[in-house]
């Protein structure tokens, strides 16, 4: 698939700050108030291309004649990024995953309300910085040697004016400035595709939260419950209303059946173990311990607190049984 090369003018006050902020150095996702922005496939995908939590993120405003937008759409996962100001490449980057978030854009740069966010992202691998005019980059283009690089544009091959735009500026920056050029993009044009929420796929998230928070007021309205698991009492926000199967696996009945779906599990290791599939609950409401949970602390907590423990919820709410059945089956550890 061809590599396509993103022109970014990065030179007012604002997005110097930003590429400080959040390119130069990386947005920790795994922060609580960035984390909860983002669905858990993007929140994966993210880690996967990233190795961790740590990653440069970038963003396009939605330009009032939907400039912005129309070319962020053309940005595929192994794409270049050059960042440019004051007549120079200042940066040079591969795209990694694009997707939009107006929530998460605002948090991070902070756009007054009601003005236009910088909601068109995407993150970025192998960051390198530059200091090299980029008369080089308009040349190989086809632009005037004045040309001054505003704004944000894709350059793709086969533009209709400009014929293969797109490689004879990756040979240029190859040239010029010793970039490697990229063989292959990491993800498949449909996974990429995929990443970019829909306005449905937006709804779907918020209702996925509604729901998480009636669940928790059904399952933890006192000021205290106790954990299913290790059955021992703790101040309601020390615990979570836990989806016994993973919701994504829950019909739409099943996700409404508060009574059924989700336990009660504490922070200190029993939603967690659970989650991970080293605990279980057996065929006879009993806890169960994975011969994968290996000695040590993890596992002198799940034998000291959880294993063997007749689970009340099972017991008494046979509604409940099936939910376990698809876990031992499916996420236990054996
Ligand atoms: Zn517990």
């Amino acid at each position: 698939m061809p590599v396509n090369v993103a022109l970014i003018a990065a030179s007012d006050e604002d997005a110097v700050g930003h590429f400080e902020d959040t390119v130069a150095r990386p947005v920790n996702i795994a922060r609580p108030d960035y984390e909860g922005l983002l669905s858990p496939e993007l929140s994966t995908a993210l880690r996967e291309s990233h190795g961790g939590d740590l990653v440069p993120l970038w963003g396009t405003k939605r330009a009032k004649n939907g400039a912005g937008e129309r070319h962020w759409r053309k940005l595929q996962s192994g794409d270049v990024a050059v960042f440019t100001g004051s007549g120079k490449v200042t940066a040079v980057a591969t795209v990694a995953v694009p997707f939009e978030n107006a929530e998460l854009a605002s948090r991070l740069w902070h756009a007054d309300p009601g003005e236009p966010q910088w909601q068109f992202m995407y993150s970025l691998r192998d960051v390198r910085v530059f200091d090299d005019d980029y008369g080089f980059i308009n040349e190989a283009a086809g632009y005037s040697p004045r040309n001054i690089i505003q704004g944000f544009t894709v350059l793709e091959d086969g533009d209709p004016h400009r014929g293969d735009i797109a490689s004879r500026v990756l040979l240029a920056l190859e040239e010029n400035l010793g970039i490697v050029r990229s063989s292959s993009h990491d993800r498949s044009a449909e996974e990429v595709a995929g990443l970019r929420l829909s306005a449905l796929e937006v709804e779907r998230i918020v209702q996925a939260r509604a729901e998480q928070g009636q669940l928790r007021k059904y399952l933890l309205s006192g000021a205290d419950a106790v954990c299913d698991l290790c059955v021992r009492t703790f101040p309601s926000e020390l615990l979570v209303a836990a989806h016994i199967k993973p919701r994504s696996e829950c019909s739409d009945d099943e996700k409404r059946d508060f009574e059924n779906v989700a336990m009660v599990a504490c922070r200190f290791g029993c939603d967690e173990l659970f989650e991970r599939g080293f605990v279980s609950v057996d065929a006879g409401g009993t806890a169960v311990l994975s011969d994968d949970l290996p000695s040590g602390p993890a596992r002198g907590y799940a034998l000291a607190k959880i294993e063997g423990n007749s689970i009340a919820r099972w017991q008494e709410r046979p509604g409940t049984r099936p939910h376990f059945a698809w876990h031992i089956k499916n996420r236990f550890r054996g």
